[in-house]
């Protein structure tokens, strides 16, 4: 298996798990952005958005970023990222939203 976070998800490499559910596994950035930087990550193999077709894993993808928002104390505002494709600056092909906080972060894009 070389896709770097089906391997996190198989615990074959450690991570700073925060939660895990049927479905997911939300652990923490190894380079994080922000004080709270953290990545929602389906156990099953899908690309990117650009290839989830799964309406009830999209949205619990969405409603446990929220959740583990909220679980970080993200009172003040959070951001939710997820890079996509070549143009969208995606590095690791496993799908998953960063949630991003605890800091101000600025307008949406630097460039
Ligand atoms: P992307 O650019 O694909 O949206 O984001 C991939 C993210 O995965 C990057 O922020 C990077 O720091 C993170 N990352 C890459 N390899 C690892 C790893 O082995 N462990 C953890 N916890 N994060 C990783
Ligand atoms: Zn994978």
């Amino acid at each position: 298996m070389s896709c770097i976070f089906c391997q996190i998800v198989a615990g074959e490499i450690p991570s700073d798990r925060v939660l895990e559910t049927e479905d997911l596994v939300v652990f923490r950035d190894i380079q994080a952005q922000a004080p709270t930087h953290l990545l929602v990550v389906p156990r099953r193999h899908v690309g990117s958005l650009d290839e989830l077709e799964d309406p009830a894993l999209a949205g619990e993808l969405l409603v446990t970023a929220g959740r583990v928002a909220r679980e970080a104390g993200l009172d003040r505002g959070w951001r939710l990222i997820a890079n996509t494709g070549v143009e969208g600056g995606q590095e690791v092909p496993h799908l998953h939203l960063h949630v991003l906080g605890g800091r101000p972060l600025g307008r949406m894009l630097s460039a």
